[in-house]
């Protein structure tokens, strides 16, 4: 039994039917940006999270970097996030004019721990960066009451948590600003590359639109510099169609995730995933930890089960950020975690049978070991 990470082909054999008659329609138009399906998509995500506004843009990193854009960062204005991420909210911070602070997250959760704002706050702190990781909202209460203390701004990091929910409150509506990305393995994916901002703040998303499209508002009358970060109708066809899907979509990432819970309980030396109190977590990615976690990762290999790390090797420790003389041993949670983590199959199409697989397997490797 071969059991990839992944499996957008199986997705898209049954939506093509759907999403084949509405790129016809585009093609004989040639009506490929802007249009109908992009001014739709932007309301159908905004209405479905209940986001004052929506703007549809390139992707989740054009999304983080038109927010801090907006925000109106400075040369030398510092920006807290975690270094167990992907790269793009750092890239945004420093592409916007930024500087990176690193603050480390929660063992259990996996997001920015609240604990450790205070000591990276300075004076020339603008704002913190939450990313939502895996699917789970990290604690925004307090991150709320730290923010207001210190005159800054939260914006979200949502691109891995698309109908998340913090205390029943969806995620992309839980600070001043959320990035969404639509990369086709997220949990809501194009067939290609897209993202979205959404807010509550008027002006900012005015201002998101016009940083997308060149910094005009009329074609030809620039009133800013901006870029070329727009979302291409044939991007937001696909995206109402599958934001449809989402809701269940959903539900079978929670039940699969339940079903890894139950059947990998009380495996020795395996921390599963904790879902906050406060959360509900979408599980863009089932993550657990182990130790010897490249053996069990080569053995599952072997077995036909593909997994993936996410991430491993932190940020603070990349090639890119030497210049910045973080130590090794500066995040220990971070740094523990990515010799630890390891992320199972994860995606609604997987069957009951695959994860049994997956167990099974899982507990053989560790039980030989
Ligand atoms: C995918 C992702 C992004 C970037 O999104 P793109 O659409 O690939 O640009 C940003 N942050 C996190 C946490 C992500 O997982």
């Amino acid at each position: 039994m071969q059991i990839p990470f992944l499996d957008l082909a199986r997705q898209h054999q049954a939506l093509k039917q759907e999403i084949l008659p509405l790129w016809a329609e585009i093609l004989d138009s040639a009506g490929f940006i802007g249009g109908r399906h992009v001014a739709a998509f932007e309301e159908e995500f905004a209405a479905l999270l209940g986001a004052p506004h929506c703007v549809a843009v390139g992707s989740g990193t054009d999304a983080l970097r038109f927010i801090l854009l907006a925000l109106g960062l400075k040369a030398g204005d510092e920006v807290i996030t975690v270094p167990n991420t992907f790269i793009a909210p750092t890239e945004a911070i420093s592409q916007a004019g930024g500087r990176i602070v690193f603050a480390d997250i929660d063992p259990r959760t996996y997001t920015i721990d609240p604990a450790r704002i205070d000591a990276a706050i300075t004076p020339r702190t603008r704002g913190i960066i939450p990313v939502h990781l895996y699917g789970q909202p990290a604690d925004m209460d307090p991150l709320g009451t730290i923010a207001e203390r210190h005159g800054l701004w939260l914006v979200e990091d949502a691109c891995q948590a698309h109908l998340a929910e913090y205390k029943g409150r969806k995620a992309g509506t839980l600070g001043r600003a959320a990035a969404f990305s639509f990369y086709p393995g997220k949990n809501l994916g194009a067939c290609g590359e897209a993202g979205a901002v959404t807010t509550s703040d008027a002006t900012l998303a005015a201002t998101v639109r016009m940083l997308r499209d060149h910094g005009q508002n009329k074609k030809y009358y620039h009133d800013i510099e901006g870029y070329n970060g727009r979302c291409d109708a044939l991007q937001a066809a696909a995206l109402r169609v599958k934001l449809k899907y989402l809701p269940q979509w959903t539900a079978a990432r929670q039940a699969h995730a339940a079903t890894y819970q139950r059947l990998l309980a009380g495996c020795p030396g395996l921390v599963l995933p904790t879902v906050a109190p406060w959360a509900s977590h979408v599980f863009h990615l089932f993550v657990i930890q182990i130790s010897r976690r490249d053996q069990v990762l080569a053995a599952l290999t072997e077995r036909g089960i593909s997994c993936g790390l996410h991430y491993p090797l932190p940020l603070h420790l990349q090639q890119v950020y030497r210049h910045r003389s973080l130590p090794s041993g500066a995040f220990p949670v971070t740094e523990h975690c990515a010799e630890r983590l390891l992320s199972l199959p994860m995606y609604p199409e997987l069957t009951s049978a695959a994860i049994e697989h997956v167990c099974r397997n899982l507990r053989d490797i560790l039980e030989a070991a």
